[in-house]
C-alpha cells in the first residue's frame, strides 16, 4: 500500500496520513499541550475547561477530547465541565445524570414504539397476532 497524503486538519500543511489525522508537528504540539493540562489539573483540581483553557492558551477542544478519552480520569482528577445537555457541571460522560436518565427514558421509550410499529406492519390483518397484542395491551 502506498502511504495516503492528507491535508492536517489542524494546519492543513499536506503530510503523510499515519492514521493520526493531524502532522507530526502539530502532533507533537498537541501532545506537548496535553502535557500541559494534565500536570495544570493535576495542580489544580477540579477545574473548569474554561479555566485550563484560559490559564494554557490551549484550545477547549483539547481539553475536551482528553475528557472524552478519560485522561483525566487515569490521573485520578476531576475536571468539571457543562453537561453537553443541559450545562450542568459534570466530571465524566457527556451528560449529567439527571439528563443521562432522561436520555435513557427517551431512548427505551423509541425503542417500544419501534417494536410496536413494527410489529403492527408485521401482523396487520393477521387476527392471530392481533389478539396476542390485545393480550399484552390488558397486561399492561
Ligand atoms: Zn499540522
Ligand atoms: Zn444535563
Amino acid at each position: 500500500m502506498s502511504p495516503k497524503l492528507k491535508n492536517c486538519s489542524n494546519c492543513g500543511r499536506i503530510f503523510v496520513d499515519t492514521g493520526l489525522g493531524i502532522c507530526r508537528d502539530c502532533h507533537e504540539k498537541e501532545e506537548e499541550e496535553m502535557q500541559k493540562v494534565s500536570s495544570y489539573v493535576r495542580d489544580n483540581p477540579h477545574s473548569r475547561v474554561r479555566d485550563i483553557c484560559d490559564a494554557l492558551g490551549v484550545k477547549e477542544r483539547l481539553v475536551m477530547r482528553m475528557i472524552r478519552e478519560g485522561r483525566f480520569v487515569m490521573d485520578g482528577v476531576a475536571i468539571e465541565y457543562p453537561c453537553e445537555s443541559c450545562g450542568t457541571l459534570i466530571t465524566v460522560g457527556r451528560f449529567c445524570d439527571k439528563c443521562n436518565r432522561d436520555l435513557q427514558a427517551q431512548l427505551s421509550q423509541q425503542q417500544q414504539k419501534l417494536a410496536a410499529q413494527a410489529a403492527k406492519e408485521k401482523v396487520s390483518g393477521s387476527k392471530v397476532i392481533r389478539s396476542l397484542d390485545m393480550g399484552m395491551k390488558g397486561f399492561r
